[in-house]
């Protein structure tokens, strides 16, 4: 801003940062509002890239921060030139692009909620609020500027900033925002998918999850962008899926809360996971093998899902990978087992296995059992997966009484974990762990 300011420029601090700020909350960025021309901001900034047709941005790169510098925009009334370049909209009413230029007096009718519209001046450290902003922070209301249905048509991802921020900073819709919001839902199918997907990451992981997936659901706006999961929660097998989505946004949630990294690859495979079973279970029913159907199933259900909601092939292959692994984390016995503990995708696959089992879509026992196989030392999980074991030291055995010491693991392993276990003999075997219920199909 500063040096905006030195170059003979304007420059404000807008937007999340004001509003965060002024709610004693740390913002996740930073917006800056200019009369410079993006042309001009990469004039000034070496470190700078232009970005955007639809709204051409500057982002400014400050290590591994992003400052987002948009220059003031001209509001509507001003003269719509017929050159598309500048304005395009849609019949809908939706806005494809738009880089009019104009004041900050003309920029601040375009943002969309009131307590978006607050420009910090640097000059005199003031707020400059044309919308009654402060107030309706104060008084934790969400207000669409201008008439609410013309502005979400404009632009429907407006539905889905609606509900972001209720959730986030715990604000109501004001009565007028929130009455088209339900019946503009539709307009959600025209927006560009990929477009889609990034307001679902902010949404889903931004910290807030459970909040944003109530008011989604409770709009319909769920169903428009996830509309398989939307019917499969809805029907009468959903109740153990919308157990399953509900702890994991919870836990989402508690990661995001505690700094812990959270993934979209199993957001989008807890979301998806509902119908990719059910149908799985329908193909495997009709004689695909149990890997063949789940691999269809998740292919089927992520092609679906594209037209809504674009997930990108870095999301969708691992994804489908934690799918298929919840069939090999059903085998309990055989070195290989072993193996599956390396596999890039075990963590998640079993943070997946464990939910599961709580809403009763898999079998307690097998989560139990990769719990316990994770605790224990390499030699103890050898005499787990394979008990009955042939041994290569001959079977005479470790000595009674603890007497190995780390330095013997891995020498005579095998022996050294069943000296762990005297009580029982190295040949009997185990019995075998019943075929978990509900967890072959
Ligand atoms: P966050 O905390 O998520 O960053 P934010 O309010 O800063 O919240 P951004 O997406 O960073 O949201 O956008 C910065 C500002 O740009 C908004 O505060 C708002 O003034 C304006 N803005 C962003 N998206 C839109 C939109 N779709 N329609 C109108 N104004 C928008
Ligand atoms: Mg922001």
């Amino acid at each position: 801003m500063y040096r905006l300011r030195d170059a003979g420029y304007q420059a404000f601090l807008v937007g999340g940062g004001v509003r965060d700020l002024l709610l004693g909350r740390e913002p996740k960025d930073f917006d800056i509002a200019t009369d410079a021309h993006p042309e001009d901001v990469r004039r000034l900034f070496r470190n700078c890239r232009l970005i955007g047709r639809r709204f051409r941005l500057a982002h400014v790169y400050f290590g591994r921060d992003i400052v987002e510098v948009a220059t003031f925009r001209s509001s509507e009334d001003e003269l719509a030139p017929d050159d598309e370049s500048l304005l395009l909209k849609d019949e809908e009413g939706r806005i494809l692009r738009d880089n009019r230029y104009g004041e900050i007096g003309d920029d601040v009718w375009r943002r969309d909620f009131t307590a978006n519209s607050l420009y910090y001046n640097i000059a005199d450290f003031s707020i400059w609020d044309y919308t009654g902003g402060v107030e309706d922070i104060r008084a934790g209301v969400l207000r669409l500027i201008g008439e609410p249905e013309a502005r979400y048509r404009e632009d429907p991802v407006r539905l889905l900033r609606a509900v972001r921020f209720a959730a986030k900073l715990g604000f109501r819709i004001d009565s007028a925002s929130e009455a088209p919001v339900r019946d503009l839902g539709f307009l959600l199918e025209s927006v560009p998918p990929a477009r889609l997907f990034d307001e679902v990451l902010k949404l889903f992981l931004g910290g807030h999850a459970v909040a944003s997936y109530e008011l989604l659901r409770h709009y319909g706006h769920f169903g428009h962008l996830f509309p398989a999961v939307d019917a499969m929660l809805d029907s009468e097998a959903g109740e153990p899926y919308r157990a399953l989505l509900l702890e994991a946004l919870q836990n989402t949630d508690r990661r995001v809360a505690d700094d812990e990294p959270v993934t979209p690859v199993f957001l989008f495979c807890v979301l998806l996971w509902g119908p990719v079973r059910r149908r799985a279970t329908y193909l495997e029913e009709r004689g695909e093998s149990p890997v063949q159907a789940m691999l269809l199933a998740a292919d089927e259900a992520g092609d679906e899902q594209q037209r809504h909601v674009a997930i990108p092939r870095r999301i969708t292959t691992p994804m489908k990978e934690m799918m298929v692994m919840q069939l090999r984390l059903q085998k309990t016995r055989g070195r290989r087992v072993l193996g599956m503990l390396g596999h890039p995708r075990f963590r998640a696959a079993y943070d997946l296995l464990c939910l599961r089992a709580r809403i009763g879509d898999a079998d307690p026992a097998l989560a139990e059992f990769w719990t316990r196989l994770q605790a224990l030392d390499e030699d103890a999980r050898l005499a787990e997966v394979d008990p009955g074991g042939r041994r290569k030291s001959g079977g005479k055995g470790a000595p009674d009484g603890g007497a190995r010491t780390d330095g013997e693991a891995g020498t005579d392993g095998e022996a050294a974990a069943d000296a762990d276990r005297p009580a029982r003999s190295r040949r009997r075997r185990r019995p075998r762990r019943r075929k978990p219920a509900g967890s072959a199909d």
